[in-house]
C-alpha cells in the first residue's frame, strides 16, 4: 500500500507520520495537497481541545487526482474545501437548510474525526470543494478559510456604509478580518497592541490605534479577535448602547464576568465562527491579496519548527508545503 508523511496529533503530542495514502470513499475527491495553513485551532488541539487524533489540519489548496463516484470533471482542478462534512441524511434540517456547517452529526476536517489538511493528500466529499481560479494564487488560495470567518460577519451583521466599525485584536485573525470588512464598510477602526501588526491593517478609510490610546470611543459595531479573555470587557466598554458585539474568538475563561452593561446598553452579543467559501474567494479572485499576512512556509517535514513559529506571540500565518507541491 503506497505511503505518505502527515502531521498528526498523537496524545497531544505533534508527530511526523507515514500513513496510507487515503483512497476516497463514494462520494468523496482525493486531493493532492500543495500547502496548509497552521491555525490556532491546531495549537488548541495540540493542548486537548476536541480530543481529536490523527492527521491536522483544516486550511488547505491542493489538486483532485482522484474521485469515486462523483463527478470525474473535479479531477485535475484546482480546489479549497469547506471543512464542515455534514449528515446528509434526508431528515436532518440543518443539511437539509444547507447549514451542513451546524448539523449534529458532522465532522469536521482535521478537527474532528475527519483526517486534516497536513499530509500529501486528503479526502473530501465533493460537495464540500470549490474551484480556485486560475488567477489566484495558491498563497492566497490556502487562506480562504480563515478569510471566509471575516465574511462570515458581512453575513450576520448588515453593515451600512455610515456604520462605525471596530475591529479589536491585530493577530492573524483580526488582520484577516480587517481584509474582509473593508469590503463592506468604509467607517473602520483597528485597534491593536502592536504598531507593526497595526501597519498591515492600515488602508484607505482605516484607522488604527493602539489599544494604549483608546480612550472613551464607541462603535456601533465592534468585533473582539483578541483571543484573550479581557477583550470581552474592552469591547463592552466601546460598544454604543443598541450596538453590536460580535465574538470571534473561543477563549475559555473562569470567574465571573459583569454582563451589566450588556443589559443596561441593550447591546447584541453575536457569536460567530466560520463562514461559507464563496466570498472569501469571490474577494480574492476580484484581487483581494492576503499574502502580507504570511510570516513563513517551510516543508513539511520541518512542521515542528513550523508549529513553534505559529505558536510565538505576534507571528502571522506559518504554512506547511506538501513534498511535490508546485506552490511557489
Ligand atoms: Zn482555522
Ligand atoms: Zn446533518
Amino acid at each position: 500500500m503506497p505511503k505518505m508523511k502527515a502531521v498528526q496529533c498523537v496524545e497531544k503530542q505533534l508527530i511526523l507520520s507515514k500513513v496510507a495514502v487515503p483512497d476516497p470513499a463514494p462520494g468523496e475527491a482525493r486531493v493532492h495537497v500543495h500547502l496548509a495553513g497552521i491555525c490556532n485551532t491546531d495549537l488548541e488541539i495540540l493542548k486537548g481541545y476536541a480530543g481529536f487524533t490523527g492527521t491536522l489540519g483544516h486550511e488547505f489548496v491542493g489538486t483532485v487526482d482522484k474521485v469515486n463516484g462523483a463527478d470525474p470533471g473535479w479531477v485535475g482542478q484546482r480546489v479549497v474545501g469547506e471543512i464542515n462534512i455534514g449528515c446528509h441524511a434526508p431528515d436532518c434540517t440543518w443539511c437539509n437548510k444547507g447549514l451542513a456547517r451546524h448539523c449534529p452529526n458532522r465532522q469536521v476536517l482535521g478537527i474532528h474525526s475527519k483526517d486534516g489538511t497536513m499530509a500529501e493528500y486528503l479526502t473530501l466529499p465533493t460537495r464540500n470543494l470549490l474551484s480556485v481560479p486560475d488567477h489566484v494564487s495558491d498563497n492566497n488560495a490556502v487562506l480562504v478559510e480563515p478569510l471566509a470567518a471575516g465574511f462570515e460577519i458581512l453575513e450576520q451583521v448588515h453593515l451600512q456604509p455610515t456604520t462605525n466599525v471596530a475591529i479589536l485584536g491585530d493577530g492573524k485573525l483580526g488582520l484577516l478580518i480587517n481584509r474582509a470588512l473593508r469590503t463592506g464598510t468604509s467607517t473602520l477602526t483597528h485597534i491593536g497592541k502592536h504598531r507593526e501588526k497595526l501597519d498591515l491593517a492600515a488602508g484607505s478609510g482605516i484607522q488604527t490605534l493602539l489599544l494604549d490610546d483608546l480612550k472613551d470611543e464607541q462603535f456601533d459595531v465592534i468585533v473582539d479577535a483578541t483571543g484573550s479573555v479581557t477583550g470581552f470587557e474592552t469591547a463592552i466598554r466601546h460598544v454604543k448602547p443598541r450596538g453590536t458585539l460580535v465574538l470571534k474568538t473561543t477563549v475559555s475563561r473562569s470567574g465571573p464576568m459583569d454582563m451589566t452593561p450588556v443589559v443596561v446598553n441593550e447591546i447584541t452579543v453575536l457569536g460567530s465562527r466560520c463562514g461559507r467559501f464563496e466570498p472569501a474567494l469571490r474577494a480574492l479572485s476580484k484581487g483581494l491579496d492576503v499574502t502580507p499576512l504570511i510570516e513563513k512556509c517551510f516543508p513539511l517535514e520541518q512542521a515542528e519548527e513550523a508549529f513553534k513559529l505559529a505558536s510565538t506571540p505576534g507571528s502571522l500565518k506559518v504554512l506547511l508545503k506538501m513534498p511535490g507541491s508546485p506552490a511557489d
